[in-house]
């Protein structure tokens, strides 16, 4: 089903941006070497060194399920444990695919206000038991920006890092929305990865305008060993590589990836602001990236749907989110909120 009019119910209701259609465009001549064998590859990973200032180890996959399906899956034993926050993706959103692709490596649950991970929860999780009977904690694993469009700042990453390295455990990061962390923060990428001690990030084109594919960086080496492998089993190696890779390349040199993201940021503070104003709504968590997160009267939700608005009432709270991208407009949001403010008192 297309819709005529922007839906907020995901980033990724969202087309391609021009940027990275355009840089698809320009790869779509000639031959190339396949399986990321060709020149758009190489320099896309340099490109994202270059973003990192750091050498780090570059792989394009599909989607973000698999890339932190098979980046979890590289760090852990089967008999090792995850430890992320209870309304995390890999958990909630990922029909088992950590637990499938890890050969049964547990995903342990820790709560947390706003969607961040309690790190004094980690540190009891992994503490309380030592025993041979007990899944050995591995990873911690942080959604950044996080399910429920907050974000963690540079000083609670560094917190996370020295959490995860205190308890023997690796940091993996998943960043289906780094772009928009980043954009919110204003830091120069490395503050919020491998300086805090990450060691994988699972980096999110999709949502921000890209037309398929994630790319996982491992800041630490080592842990890159025979990935390729492991991509390439699970279906994740794609032969005409460039199309996955040649977005990165449109969308870093111009500025997009992050100009994306710092739109959709705006529209979500934008839509929030309006939304403060309407009696009976109340916004659930700070807005800090592209998401809102909203409580109303169910029978508002219904009226709202009725209209033919599109939007989840299951993901992380459970609130209805409204999601912005980089096609939002302002014109879409006072749309949305003018049907708000008409159906509020009527339902
Ligand atoms: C969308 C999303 C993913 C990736 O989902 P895919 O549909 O597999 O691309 C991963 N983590 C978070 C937090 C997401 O929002």
């Amino acid at each position: 089903m297309s819709h005529p009019k922007n839906q907020f119910a995901s980033d990724n209701y969202a087309g391609i941006c021009p940027e990275a259609w355009d840089a698809m465009a320009e790869v779509n001549q000639g031959f190339a070497n396949a399986y990321g064998n060709d020149p758009w590859t190489a320099k896309a990973c340099n490109l994202l060194r270059e973003f990192f200032e750091t050498e780090c180890e570059v792989f394009f996959v599909f989607n973000g399920t698999a890339a932190n399906s098979l980046s979890l899956a590289s760090l852990c034993q089967s008999y090792h444990s995850i430890i992320c926050h209870e309304l995390a993706h890999i958990e909630t959103d990922e029909c088992g695919a950590i637990e499938f692709f890890s050969n049964g490596t547990k995903i342990l649950l820790v709560p947390g206000r706003n969607g961040k991970i309690d790190l004094d929860e980690v540190e009891n999780t992994v503490n309380r038991r030592s025993d041979i009977h007990y899944p050995k904690p591995k990873v911690l694993s942080l959604t950044q920006a996080t399910e429920v469009g907050t974000v963690y700042s540079v000083e609670e990453m560094i917190k996370a890092g020295e959490t995860a390295k205190r308890l023997s455990m690796k940091l993996q990061v998943d960043g289906a929305r780094f772009a928009n962390a980043l954009a919110s923060l204003q830091v120069a990428p490395k503050e919020l990865t491998w300086k805090a001690g990450v060691d994988v990030l699972t980096f999110g084109g999709t949502k921000n305008g890209m037309t398929v594919g994630e790319a996982v960086i491992f800041f630490n080496r080592e842990l890159a060993q025979e990935f390729d492998y492991r991509c390439k089993q699970a279906g994740q190696l794609a032969s005409k590589m460039r199309f996955l890779s040649a977005p990165w390349i449109g969308m870093l040199k111009s500025g997009a990836l992050l100009g994306n993201a710092a739109h959709a940021n705006r529209c979500a503070r934008l839509l929030a602001e309006k939304l403060q104003a309407v009696p009976g709504v109340k916004i659930m968590h700070p807005c800090q990236a592209n998401a809102v997160f909203v409580q109303m009267p169910q029978s508002l939700i219904e009226a709202l749907q009725k209209k033919g608005w599109m939007f989840y009432t299951f993901i992380g709270s459970g609130h209805a989110r409204f999601m912005c991208s980089w096609k939002t407009t302002e014109q879409d949001i006072d749309l949305l909120v003018a049907d708000i403010t008409t159906l509020a008192p009527s339902v």
